[in-house]
């Protein structure tokens, strides 16, 4: 089997995947990519079209007839990466509360995760990527170099999502924001396809209490041990 770079993060929410995804990336000069915007888009594609989320069968043919892609960012406004639906810039629209509320509806069914998982899989096959999600390291890219599965306590990860929104000027009830980060935990672990789980050779790293930086100190160290045993194997 080919192994090729690519580093695999998957966690639950808030875990912290998504900075440490992209410090990572900048680091070693991969491409970040973040699977969860696919899910919003769709998820956003479904609420624009008033289909409800419950009719699978309508958001898995919505699902396959979308275009999302994902670019460099297109403005200086704190994004990491710029989303386009059909063309549409809807970077901020895929964190709405609403799409919030039913992204795990939508990527709990097998048709929407079948068309996700063929693109991200194309994206993965490129190398040189560090690709976040729930489902990276078991499903998309199971045979990427180094797989981390990150994990926090929920009133961890509720504290750190609340401070970023207040951060972004919004009101928001710490108590809400934990029930509805419990909430979405539990459906994409209990979904029948692809659920959040850590692949049995992923690195499980705690960051309760540990700071970003220190936690992609300590991925990229041991990336770079695993490049160097592998580039000593080849001469
Ligand atoms: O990572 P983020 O919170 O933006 O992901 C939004 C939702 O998309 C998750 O709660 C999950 O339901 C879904 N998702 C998924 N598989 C992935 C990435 C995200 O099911 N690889």
């Amino acid at each position: 089997m080919t192994k090729i770079e690519s580093i695999a993060i998957d966690g639950p929410v808030a875990s912290g995947k998504s900075t440490v995804g992209a410090a990572l990336a900048l680091r070693l000069g991969y491409i970040y990519f973040d699977t969860g915007v696919m899910y919003r888009a769709v998820t956003l594609a479904a609420l624009r079209h008033g289909i409800p989320g419950d009719n699978e069968k309508a958001v898995a043919r919505l699902a396959a007839a979308i275009q999302i892609d994902v670019l460099a960012p297109t403005a200086a406004d704190g994004r990491q990466y710029t989303v386009l639906l059909d063309g549409d810039d809807v970077t901020w629209a895929i964190r709405s509360a609403e799409v919030d509320a039913e992204v795990s509806v939508v990527s709990a069914y097998a048709a929407v995760r079948q068309i996700m998982t063929a693109e991200q899989r194309q994206i993965g096959l490129r190398g040189k990527v560090v690709m976040v999600g729930r489902d990276i390291g078991t499903v998309v890219m199971p045979d990427a170099k180094l797989k981390v599965f990150l994990q926090a306590s929920a009133e961890e990860r509720a504290r750190r999502r609340y401070r970023e929104q207040v951060e972004r000027g919004q009101q928001i009830c710490y108590e809400d924001l934990l029930a509805a980060i419990v909430r979405r935990d539990h459906i994409d672990s209990a979904r029948e396809v692809a659920p959040l789980q850590s692949a049995a050779d992923a690195w499980v790293i705690k960051t309760d209490g540990v700071g970003i930086q220190a936690v992609v100190d300590l991925i990229e160290e041991k990336y770079r041990t695993l490049l160097a045993l592998e580039n000593e194997k080849r001469l």
